[in-house]
């Protein structure tokens, strides 16, 4: 397993740095017919960029098009390396994580009543217990806290600053790398999570074949990822109610907005069942107030919405098995 730190080009603040776009088919359906969806100016290397965020008429599939070849840049080849700033950011995550263990556990168990149960707080994991790996494991907490609710959980990273927190503070395997980049031997999985990485792949379809392939079968998939509507809504509410400029849809980095709808067809196609999607809980913020107060507004109207039509529309999380 790689350990060893990428050392990668730093891009930020270049003003020279160039830009170059690419058109792409729909990554669901394959066809080039579109619809505008939205439009978004936001900077991105001192630059004022005009992005359009279009909906597939064929599949409904909602993405940047066209977008930025290097659309991670922003992050991803950032080196900086701030644990404190690292630590925050987890500890505002960490009431998600644990509910997001909380269910997978559930879904683990109810199709493997004679497997051993994971057990909380006893390290290290035995040989015997349900295999798990982040991707995009970003500074390493979720799988921290998988291992100590006994998996052999690992994870996969792109960027070496939180990389480096992961294996050198939190002491657990990463595979450094672009997932694409990192070979796993198939069905050598229980659980595969991707929190907040499916928005930022090239290509989720190809993602998303890697995953059922190195899921055993009966294996869990779980995704948490922005929906489509409710950055839409966001959006109408920021952008045309309120005149703010404040990115929603954040098209530098993000390429894909799928809904439950869209992710269904997804996961079909690549042989996955989709057993239950819910919108998650907004992290809480504890630096800044304001955000905080509008946090709270927004996820009591989002709870208005989703109770009057009865399906999950706000950021999701969902969890698939992989049929045998
Ligand atoms: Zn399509």
């Amino acid at each position: 397993m790689n350990t060893a730190i990428c050392e990668k080009p730093v891009k930020q603040n270049n003003p020279t740095h160039q830009l170059q776009w690419e058109r792409v088919n729909c990554n669901l359906c394959g066809a080039d017919d579109t619809e505008i969806y939205h439009r978004e100016r936001l900077p991105y290397f001192e630059q004022l960029l005009d992005f359009q965020i279009v909906r597939c008429r064929q599949c409904g599939l909602v993405y940047t098009n066209p977008r930025l070849t290097d659309h991670n840049a922003t992050y991803l080849f950032g080196t900086d390396f701030n644990p404190k700033q690292i630590e925050a950011h987890a500890h505002a995550k960490q009431t998600v994580f644990e509910r997001a263990l909380n269910e997978i556990i559930t879904l683990y168990q109810s199709n493997n009543p004679n497997a051993a149960a994971p057990v909380e707080n006893s390290p290290p994991p035995a040989p015997n217990s349900p295999t798990l790996l982040d991707i995009g494991c970003g500074s390493g907490h979720f799988v921290a806290l998988a291992r100590k609710h006994n998996f052999q959980a690992s994870g996969i990273e792109p960027t070496p600053a939180s990389a480096r927190y992961a294996t050198e503070i939190l002491n657990i395997p990463v595979h450094i790398g672009p997932i694409a980049d990192i070979e796993l031997p198939p069905q050598s999985f229980d659980i595969i999570t991707a929190w907040d990485v499916i928005e930022h792949v090239a290509d989720p379809l190809d993602v998303m074949q890697r995953c059922a392939n190195w899921l055993r079968p009966g294996g869990i998939l779980a995704l948490r990822f922005p929906s489509s509507t409710w950055q839409k809504i966001k959006a109408l509410i920021l952008h045309n109610l309120l005149a703010s400029r404040r990115p929603v849809f954040s098209p530098t980095m993000h390429l894909y907005f799928f809904n439950v709808r869209t992710f269904t067809q997804l996961a079909q196609r690549v042989g996955l069942t989709v057993l239950k999607a819910k919108t998650t809980p907004a992290e809480a913020n504890t630096d800044n107030l304001l955000l905080n107060y509008a946090k709270l507004t927004s996820q009591i109207f989002l709870r208005t919405i989703e109770t009057a039509g009865r399906t999950p529309i706000g950021n999701l999380e969902v969890y698939c098995r992989k049929l045998i």
